[in-house]
């Protein structure tokens, strides 16, 4: 058996059971082996029959000494044995495995983990794990025991088995690729003892050894892919002079005074041009911080030096959003902007194509579609991005290699401290804007029940009445959509003709087609619309400042990142905004997320407290980083080996940046697959 092999060439691997693992990713012996635990469970400590603790997970080891019987009781049917040891007896039962009457031998040496209750004033152990003691390693009983991310009714037992002799064949093939040095200096342990010790630890020394290294080299993986993508940014020639960067003809026609934050982010910008690289930056900002400015401010820099400006966002239905509002600012400087996006006419597309490449098109908003290859553009030499998040390391990689060298602003509004913002965005320098602009008004939030709802509704009536506008926000997840979109498209119905009869409701969701939501939005930004029914597609970045009421149904059902970016939606104007989460979960979490939002409002605040109730926190899923997910590591609870990895990196980036060094052979053959397995969420 080889590691890249078929999973169905491992032994009691079939059809079924082959497509049960490749539901959970699995495809190859190499996935298999690097499928590690969630989580494990500690039955190391074997207990002695009288030193059992009644009611709680017990581990013991005995002798069958009656035959194993079932009876049967209506459809009940029992298997009861008895086991000894030298210090008692102990009662087992299961229910309904009557099977179990043949496989457990009389007079057999068995292992067993399971709740020991009193019944009828015997102990008795209840459908416990078991296992025969013989020469054979013991698997789940004994032990630290792996448990793994198991959906698909594949037991446990199963997948131990699976995996222990597996790892039993191609042990020897698990190739160490971290150079000798690193492994020295940072006291990892090698791959194979890792793989090995990570599914089944010997103890608990060896399991820490083992995640410690797997935790290192992972993120190791991905800091040194990144200095790399840096490097090659950092190395390439940038033609693009920016020499003209007089913005004030731009500030005059603006609104609003810049604050403090968007300065500073302005003048660390500016000195990007100072250098003779391209610019390559990141803008870190809360919801509401302004971010649209500074990409106004670069585009206007970029067209006044002569250049095309990209403006990229991850939907049509943002895109449009930033298209009506640079043009209606750059209208008044007599600079032509236009919009482009994959779901347009084939016309529409054409002409704009032409303008592009004819170079009369200065601004050129729109979503991934624009840097596709069909695109030719005059002279690009500004690419902006808008929610990062949304456009992943990958394609950070892919716009690297391509033929032009642009100046390079990405925008994010995920709230992440600085030193993960570091390791996650080593290609990228970062600038943040700490601080809303003024007179932001805090959003009044409150987390009712379902027995609220004719409040709520008397509420947005007479938001309406005033003029103003609100937004009505349902769950929707992906297992059920079809039926949820019903629900979502019927309570739409019963709103319009019951209880708004007199308002304009109108619903949108992400199975209607591009032009269909554009027109909705459109009527919504005109004020057309009172109430906006929504699933998530309005999550990122729409801005309405005339809708100052968030109502979000089933709260519960959303995590506290997607629950701060909704509420982001209102509280954009002047007027008075509030947030309503209407949720009747019974659970602590729920609760204890839900409170966290009514007393928080600061992004930063937010993703420290969801990471102490979630333990991981979806503020910091990486996915949303554009950063393929770990496996092993946590870039929270594992700051510290993340600290010492990016110093490693560093390091080695200095000694050998393109890993050309015979000792890094191995390990560059590694990054260089790096990206190969991720799915991307967007994709050039
Ligand atoms: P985000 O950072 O979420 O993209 P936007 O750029 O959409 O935020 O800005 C949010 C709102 O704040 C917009 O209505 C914008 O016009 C306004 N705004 C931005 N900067 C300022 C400022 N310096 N003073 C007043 N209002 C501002
Ligand atoms: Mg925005």
């Amino acid at each position: 058996m080889q590691l890249n092999d078929d999973i169905i060439s491992i032994k009691n691997i079939g059809e079924e059971r082959s497509k049960k693992l490749q539901k959970l990713g699995i495809f190859t012996v190499n996935d298999l082996i690097e499928y590690f635990p969630r989580d494990y469970d500690d039955r190391s400590n074997v207990l002695k029959i009288k030193d059992i603790e009644l009611n709680k997970i017990n581990t013991i080891k005995g002798k069958v000494v009656i035959k194993p019987e079932t009876t049967k009781i209506k459809h009940l049917s029992i298997t009861k044995i008895r086991i000894s040891d030298e210090t008692g007896f102990l009662e087992i039962v299961w229910f309904n495995q009557p099977y179990l009457k043949n496989t457990i031998k009389y007079k057999g040496e068995y292992i067993f983990t399971g709740k020991v209750i009193e019944k009828y004033g015997r102990l008795q152990m209840e459908a416990p794990d078991y296992e025969i003691i013989d020469d054979r390693q013991l698997l789940s009983n004994g032990r630290i025991v792996p448990i793994y991310a198991s959906t698909y009714k594949f037991s446990q037992k199963l997948f131990r088995e699976v995996i222990s002799q597996t790892l039993g064949s191609v042990k020897d093939q698990i190739k160490e690729f971290l150079p000798k040095e690193i492994l020295r200096e940072n006291n990892l342990c090698d791959r194979a003892f890792a793989i090995e010790n990570i599914h089944f630890p010997k103890d608990d020394k060896s399991f820490f050894k083992a995640r410690y290294r797997l935790a290192f080299e992972e993120l190791f993986l991905l800091q040194t892919k990144l200095l790399q993508i840096k490097g090659i940014l950092e190395h390439k020639q940038c033609n693009i002079n920016i020499k003209d960067t007089n913005i004030k003809p731009f500030l005059d026609i603006l609104p609003f005074k810049l604050t403090d934050a968007q300065n500073k982010v302005l003048k660390e910008m500016l000195n990007d041009f100072k250098l003779d690289k391209a610019m390559n930056r990141l803008i870190q900002g809360d919801v509401g911080s302004g971010k649209t400015v500074i990409a106004q401010i670069l585009s206007y820099i970029g067209v006044n030096n002569g250049y095309q400006v990209a403006v990229m966002a991850p939907t049509d239905v943002l895109a449009s959003q930033h298209f009506e509002s640079f043009k209606k600012l750059f209208d008044k400087l007599n600079i032509k902007c236009i919009f482009l996006s994959g779901s347009q006419k084939a016309k529409e597309k054409r002409e704009a194509y032409e303008l592009i490449e004819k170079g009369e098109a200065q601004i050129i908003i729109g979503t991934h579609a624009i840097i596709q290859d069909k695109v030719i553009f005059k002279n690009l030499g500004v690419v902006i991005t808008d929610e990062q998040h949304r456009f992943g390391v990958k394609q950070r990689e892919i716009l690297s290699k391509k033929g032009e060298n642009p100046h390079t602003l990405v925008m994010t509004a995920t709230p992440i401290p600085r030193t993960l913002a570091l390791i996650l965005y080593g290609d990228l320098d970062i600038s943040i804007i700490d601080k809303l602009p003024p007179g932001r008004q805090k959003i009044d939030t409150v987390y009712v029940n379902s027995t609220y709802y004719p409040r709520i509704y008397n509420f947005l009536k007479k938001n309406a009445d005033e003029k103003r506008q609100a937004y009505i926000i349902c769950p929707m997840i992906e297992e059920n959509e079809k039926n949820e979109l019903k629900a979502v498209l019927s309570y739409t119905e019963e709103l319009k003709n019951e209880v708004f009869t007199s308002y304009n409701v109108e619903c949108i969701h992400g199975k209607m087609k591009n032009d269909e939501k554009q027109d909705i939005m459109d009527r919504f930004y005109k004020g057309e619309i009172d109430i906006l029914i929504s699933t998530t597609v309005i999550e990122v970045g729409i801005n309405v400042p005339n809708a100052t009421i968030m109502v979000i149904e089933n709260a519960e059902r959303f995590g506290i990142s997607q629950l701060h970016q909704l509420r982001g939606r209102v509280g954009r104007g002047s007027d008075k905004s509030y947030c309503v989460l209407v949720s009747d979960a019974k659970s602590k979490q729920s609760k204890e997320r839900l409170n966290t939002m009514v007393k928080y409002s600061d992004g930063f605040i937010l993703s420290e407290k969801d990471l102490e109730i979630r333990g991981t926190g979806d503020f910091f899923g990486t996915r949303q980083h554009g950063v393929p997910d770990m496996k092993i590591a946590n870039l929270y609870k594992d700051m510290e080996i993340l600290k010492q990895v990016q110093k490693v990196s560093i390091m080695l980036y200095k000694k050998d940046p393109l890993l050309l060094k015979d000792e890094n052979k191995d390990l560059k053959e590694k990054i260089d697959n790096f990206f190969n397995n991720i799915d991307n969420t967007v994709s050039l």
